[in-house]
């Protein structure tokens, strides 16, 4: 009744995501969110996003961003700051923009995953779409007013969590 919602994987953040990961799982294309997966509510992004953009790209992996923001302008600056092709207003879980950006990828949709931080819009989408799901967290959630309260019992939980997967 729920997998509907579960995402095929969970990474805290994009640049998280290994190169051979994506080819051991076959990914070649890959549609990503844009709010709160690329860039916070600030339209900041990590310094560790363009390099990791970089990898995927020398490794011949096509991408593109599948926006449900209706600000054009917004949207495009940022995938021009990115270097990506983008597609604005998806309305997300609709899969009639997954099918623009698969037609803009050219590959299957097994070869092709989406990575966004919203289980009903994102995941939902692309499962309902038939690519792979990739979960991030919201990048913003630290900077939104309520994450801000959460923020001292959060870090914690990261700190344990990143210990944990390291060793
Ligand atoms: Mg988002």
């Amino acid at each position: 009744m729920f997998n509907n919602y579960f995402p095929d994987f969970y990474y805290n953040r994009v640049e998280d995501i290994d190169v051979c990961f994506l080819k051991e799982n076959n990914i070649k294309g890959i549609i990503f969110d844009m709010d709160n997966t690329l860039i916070d509510i600030f339209n900041r992004f990590s310094p560790r996003l363009l390099p990791w953009l970089d990898s995927l790209r020398r490794n011949n992996i096509k991408l593109i961003i599948l926006s449900n923001s209706h600000f054009k302008n917004k949207v495009k600056k940022i995938a021009n700051k990115l270097n990506l092709n983008y597609l604005y207003d998806a309305k997300k879980p609709n899969i009639t923009g997954f099918k623009l950006a698969k037609e803009s990828l050219n590959l299957r949709k097994n070869e092709i995953a989406v990575i966004g931080d919203q289980i009903f819009t994102d995941i939902v989408g692309g499962k309902k779409f038939g690519v792979k799901t990739i979960l991030v967290r919201p990048i913003s959630y630290l900077e939104v007013p309520i994450g801000l309260i959460k923020r001292p019992f959060e870090f914690p939980i990261i700190f344990a969590y990143k210990h944990k997967k390291s060793r």
